[in-house]
């Protein structure tokens, strides 16, 4: 069994934690263990914060438009950041890919830098990724049901390799799965899987904005009652 502990540390990034309890073995220890084998994201995570309104409010983009420097910003830092898992990973980049069969190898990595790289020199007016809370409530894999030769897409790298693996399935497809901290950052920024291209973050735009029609049409439907209820929110919001 496993369980994921969540926290953010002083500069509001998330930090994981994963314990694994071994079921078989009681009085074995619990262990925490951050993840070595990533590049540190904590640049990337920093600018998307400022540049993505805070978690607990609605997205209410126009008052939080941000400065495009800065989606350019994380575009780019994301982009150095796969590139270091690149290299550490030896994979693409024109190296050693398939046996030579596609000539450069363009692995699916190489496409993620070239499509960040890409946003970056025009960036989009707004971060169109999916909420911490659409990353949260990804299915999760059981390490059990993992086979040794399931490799993340994104590092390159078998799920197994990882002790305490947290390998996660996009709702797009049931072989869809990734390193949670692989596919995450990419997710917070792009919104998509990477492997089909399915839009989270289009789909999470739409149900909000019909979220929000509802609401209205709720809102004008009782307008007296809503008069009444503004009258105690302007009291004591
Ligand atoms: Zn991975
Ligand atoms: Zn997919």
């Amino acid at each position: 069994m496993v369980t994921i502990l969540r926290a953010k540390d002083a500069n509001r990034q998330p930090i994981i934690y994963v314990v694994e309890h071994n079921t078989e073995n009681p009085s074995s220890t619990s262990t925490s263990q951050t993840r070595p084998r990533r590049p540190d994201l904590s640049t990337f995570f920093a600018t998307l914060s400022q540049i993505t309104p805070n978690p607990g409010e609605t997205r209410t983009r126009q008052h939080a438009v941000p400065v495009p420097a800065d989606v350019s910003a994380a575009f780019r830092t994301l982009a150095e950041a796969f590139d270091i898992m690149r290299r550490e990973n030896e994979i693409g980049g024109g190296g050693r890919g398939r046996e030579g069969e596609e000539g450069r190898g363009e692995t699916l990595i190489d496409q993620m830098i070239e499509a960040l790289l890409r946003e970056a020199e025009s960036p989009p007016r707004e971060v169109e990724g999916v909420s911490e809370e659409f990353c949260d409530a990804l299915d999760r894999i059981p390490t059990k049901s993992l086979k040794p030769d399931q490799t993340c897409p994104i590092c390159n790298n078998p799920f197994l390799d990882d002790p305490y693996p947290l390998v996660v399935r996009l709702p797009c497809h049931p072989t869809h799965l990734f390193d949670l901290e692989c596919v995450r950052p990419w997710l917070r920024l792009r919104g998509t899987c990477p492997l089909d291209r399915v839009d989270f973050g289009k789909q999470q735009r739409e149900k909000e904005l019909e979220r929000r029609r509802q609401l209205e049409k709720r809102r004008s439907n009782n307008k007296e009652d809503e008069e009444e209820e503004e009258e105690w929110d302007g009291l004591y919001a």
